[in-house]
């Protein structure tokens, strides 16, 4: 059965990773990103937050990010005691230590908790990273793998690929690189060569990741359209700020940590010319729970 939310939410968590890719959104922007951190806020804080979330909302589907979620100090405490409440989706690098890996399969629920696990090649060694996934698949877990086509690597990826699913990972997928390189703006720079090595290594999985691979190649025009985020779908920022999404950031909607936010009411236009993130609360655009059945833990 899958896990319907009533609300999905965004948390990034904080601006702190042990990692810093060239081609990470944040590059560049790491110091005046680390200002946003809520440093005042602590684990039981945020655990009472999401409870009170819990008895507004009821059930809602968590997507922790970052920076690196994981180094959040209380961050294993917080997945333990929300996911009573609500499911879990996290991205990580994977770079923090196998124990707390094992302690994190004793003490939460793998039916409440799934992963999106990001393998970065200039900073993480492949033999590690799957290590600690198939401690992940003993107990359980869900998880999909993430690797980014970055051009510097993109020679790389078949055989980190081809090691993958020869170890059973199937879930694997190569996200198009979102970003300057070289001079060039990318995905639009990707030549047909590369845009095919991508669909390949992808194998077009399933219709998630075609969709998700098609959007990200080409810009969305989302102003003026109307959309469920704000209602349906928030991003709650670093410093407690919700916002109704990542990138539409022109009204707050007040303060997640001080408990001072309201959600919309009903589905609202979107301010920003070209939407590159949750593009599936667009009304109208897709099935809004293509992408989050996708995410969904099972129930
Ligand atoms: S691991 Fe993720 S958050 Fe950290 S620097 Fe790399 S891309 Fe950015
Ligand atoms: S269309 Fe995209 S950018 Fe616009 S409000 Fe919705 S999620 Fe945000």
């Amino acid at each position: 059965m899958t896990f319907t939310p009533n609300l999905v939410v965004d948390w990034l968590t904080h601006f702190t990773c042990n990692y810093r890719c060239a081609y990470c959104w944040f590059e560049g922007h790491w110091e005046e990103n680390l200002a946003r951190n809520r440093r005042d806020v602590s684990s039981s804080l945020i655990i009472k937050r999401f409870k009170e979330l819990g008895e507004k909302k009821g059930p809602c589907h968590i997507q922790a990010s970052g920076g690196e979620p994981t180094l959040l100090p209380g961050f294993l405490d917080i997945l333990a005691e929300v996911s009573v409440d609500h499911r879990f989706w996290v991205c990580t690098n994977m770079s923090s230590e196998v124990d707390f890996f094992k302690e994190l399969a004793d003490r939460v629920d793998p039916e409440r908790c799934g992963f999106t696990a990001s393998f970065h090649p200039p900073r993480a060694a492949l033999a590690d990273f799957m290590g600690k996934l198939r401690l992940l698949r003993d107990r359980d877990f869900n998880f999909d793998i993430v690797c980014v086509g970055w051009p510097p690597l993109m020679d790389q990826w078949p055989a980190v690929f081809e090691e993958l699913r020869r170890e059973g990972f199937q879930r694997v997928r190569l996200q198009p690189f979102n970003g300057t390189y070289g001079g060039q703006k990318y995905p639009e720079a990707y030549s047909s060569a590369a845009r095919e090595k991508i669909a390949a290594l992808n194998q077009e999985r399933n219709l998630f990741v075609k969709s998700q691979t098609d959007y990200l190649m080409h810009e969305k025009e989302s102003r003026g359209r109307l959309c469920s985020s704000g209602q349906r779908y928030i991003h709650i920022q670093a410093d407690g700020n919700v916002y109704r999404c990542n990138l539409d950031q022109n009204v707050c909607l007040g303060n997640f940590y001080d408990g001072t936010y309201g959600l919309y009411e009903k589905p609202e236009i979107c301010h920003v010319p070209h939407c590159n993130c949750e593009w599936c609360w667009i009304v109208g655009e897709k099935d809004v729970f293509g992408k989050n059945e996708q995410n969904a833990v099972k129930a």
